[in-house]
């Protein structure tokens, strides 16, 4: 039943929702992967899948919102919270250009106190300090709450911090993006407000991801929402480089406890694909091998994907709700290369890093480059 609507897409022609909906309920996962390899070797020609090397800082666990997906928030004035300092996430960035590294994906909690001057005095000390170090930072719900904070704007806080040094906003904090699922979760920012950013984000010149973590309640109708709504913004501004679908994390959850039923790894490998085949006009697929695991987001390579994320030096919010995965750059180029593909590390915009050395660390059974592991939540 499903064949008309991969040759529909295979054909050049998009797919409608009711087409999106058919593949995602669809039993014959395999066919539809093997469209989405087809459209992505067409869409990103030979043989190359890429990686980045650059580590999450989460500068605050602080949050005054409340998700019941999330284990890494602390609500203001309770035990356990932080606030980086300056010097602190400085020694985190020297590290992560020590081994390569080209950025930094900083995103945090929702703080009460921090306006935009907090913000852009931050951007601006680590742009003098790192002009080329590319800094990718503060998902939509941070954006929207400076908002509330600052009583400005979407476009005007995205054009200060744009001219503070901000490189490109991480697509994260979408979740699903359908309020009849997004309201029962969480207190954050809703759908349109999510959306509205991401425009002013791109408005101002500045790219973005955007994101899909699915499993928290919601119906195969609320993810083809999702990815319609990500592919309306993408015709209207052209600003989201990649795609990241990946499944809720349940480990020490509210939400985790209530679940009964997870998205299993085809449903994973499912969302991929059809990701592909129905965001058109979304260049890169990432595969998500933090929350998936190694192996499936290698399989993902073969599923729509044609790049394999960060290598994650730190991460500190999935990984509390037990996403316990680590790899360094061998192991990843490694997964990438027994897929049948060609390693390369690229930075936020995705052009190409060659670094010297890099032969080496293919050949190498012991760490050639110093490395470092992911290190979880300390
Ligand atoms: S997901 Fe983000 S916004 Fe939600 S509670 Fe966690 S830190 Fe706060």
């Amino acid at each position: 039943m499903i064949q008309p609507i991969l040759d529909k897409a295979l054909a050049g022609e998009r797919l409608t929702s009711e087409d999106c909906t058919a593949l995602l309920e669809s039993k014959d996962f395999v066919r539809i992967g093997l469209a989405a390899d087809e459209i992505r070797q067409r869409k990103n020609p030979g043989d190359v899948v890429t990686y980045i090397i650059d580590r999450n800082i989460n500068y605050t666990n602080v949050c005054n919102v409340v998700c019941t997906f999330c284990a890494f928030y602390r609500r203001p004035g309770k035990p356990e919270t932080y606030v980086h300092s300056i010097e602190e996430i400085e020694k985190r960035i020297d590290e992560t250009i020590a081994i390569g590294g080209t950025g930094v994906l900083m995103q945090g909690g929702l703080h009460p106190d921090f306006n935009i001057e907090w913000y852009e005095n931050l951007l601006s000390i680590l742009h003098a300090k790192y002009p080329k170090f590319q800094l990718h930072c503060f998902s939509p719900p941070e954006i929207h709450n400076i908002h509330l904070i600052s009583g400005l704007d979407y476009e005007t806080i995205m054009q200060r911090l744009k001219d503070a040094g901000l490189n490109s906003l991480p697509g994260g904090g979408g979740e699903i993006l359908d309020d009849e699922v997004r309201a029962r979760v969480s207190t954050k920012c809703n759908t349109q407000e999510w959306l509205d950013v991401m425009r002013a984000v791109h408005k101002v010149g500045l790219i973005s991801t955007a994101t899909m973590m699915f499993g928290i309640g919601d119906k195969i109708e609320h993810r083809v929402r999702h990815l319609q709504r990500i592919r309306d913004v993408q015709d209207e501004t052209g600003g989201f480089t990649a795609f990241i679908p990946w499944t809720f994390q349940r480990e020490n959850t509210a939400l985790g406890r209530k679940i009964t039923e997870e998205p299993t790894g085809i449903d994973y490998l499912q969302m991929v694909a059809v990701s592909r085949l129905f965001l058109d006009n979304v260049q890169h697929i990432q595969a998500s091998w933090l929350t998936q695991g190694l192996k499936l987001g290698q399989t993902a390579l073969r599923f729509g994907a044609d790049d394999m994320g960060s290598i994650m030096i730190e991460e500190n919010v999935v990984s509390a709700a037990g996403a316990h995965v680590e790899a360094n750059e061998r192991d990843l180029r490694y997964q990438i290369r027994e897929a049948g593909f060609t390693p390369q590390q690229r930075d936020i915009l995705y052009n190409y890093i060659n670094r010297e050395g890099i032969d080496d660390l293919d050949k190498s059974d012991s760490m050639k480059l110093k490395q470092l592991t992911v290190a979880f939540a300390d």
